[in-house]
């Protein structure tokens, strides 16, 4: 059987014993019936991870004790941000989660001009916690040891004034060279953007090309915004990475 995997954000020494913070517990003991003994691995977004057992249970705290640290290391050489405009929730979420088993390090949500969900400022908070989760359960299941970042939404403009080193991209359905062929020298880190359900206008693609956004596509068929996404993160990290 799969040892489950969580993720604890703080440091962790061979030989300690660990209380697992609440929603740890809830989902270790309550929802996967882990009892005394059973082993367990740990991991805090530092690199590497712990393996640990069960070492006591209570009806509301469980601790753990931790016998030994891998060096393991499941990130890959690239170091790539996926920029993201809003689009519906449920799709976002499949969007975020398909982007951490792929491996993108960092998360940038955009608001463009065809954005149809709109981000109130006093949702922004929820919205992030909310990504941040299924940023989380993504690492736990893929055995990533770094947790990717996730940025508060900004929009394309105030994206665009961001320094950023590397190259950036932004795919558009269109006469644009193939993500697939981009040289293998490419500068990296590597920013990817993917518009809303509409797509970017074609003001907004004309104002990334001015910045130094390179136009990429995909070839000839639509994808919706989520598929669009993981493939073409698959095909980058296949190019550039350890795909
Ligand atoms: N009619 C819209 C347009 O022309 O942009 C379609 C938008 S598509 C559903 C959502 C996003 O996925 C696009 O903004 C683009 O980032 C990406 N996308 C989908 N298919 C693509 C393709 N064949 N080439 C490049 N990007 C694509």
């Amino acid at each position: 059987m799969r040892i489950p995997r969580f993720y604890v954000p703080q440091p962790f020494a061979v030989g300690q014993e660990v209380t697992l913070p609440d929603t740890t517990f809830r989902h270790a003991v309550q929802v996967l019936r882990l009892g005394v003994g059973e082993p367990l691995i740990l991991f805090n977004g530092e690199g590497g991870e712990y393996v640990a057992h069960m070492s006591h249970i209570s009806k509301r705290t469980a601790s753990v004790l931790i016998d030994s640290f891998s060096a393991i290391d499941t990130e890959s050489p690239v170091h790539l941000t996926l920029v993201q405009a809003v689009i519906k929730p449920d799709k976002m979420d499949f969007a975020l989660q398909k982007a951490v088993e792929l491996g993108v390090n960092t998360i940038q949500p955009l608001i463009t001009q065809r954005s149809v969900v709109r981000i109130g400022k006093e949702q922004v908070d929820k919205k992030l916690l909310h990504w941040e989760g299924i940023v989380v359960a993504a690492c736990e299941q893929s055995g990533r040891t770094r947790m990717p970042t996730v940025q508060a939404p900004l929009t394309l403009e105030r994206w665009l004034e961001t320094p950023l080193s590397g190259t950036r991209m932004i795919l558009a359905p269109g006469d644009f060279p193939r993500i697939n062929a981009m040289p293998a020298d490419l500068p990296t880190p590597i920013a990817l953007l993917i518009g809303p359900e509409g797509g970017f206008t074609g003001a907004e693609v004309e104002t990334c090309v001015q910045a130094g956004v390179m136009p990429v596509s995909l070839g000839p068929r639509i994808l919706r915004a989520e598929t669009a996404s993981s493939a073409a993160l698959a095909l980058l990290q296949h190019r550039f990475g350890d795909l």
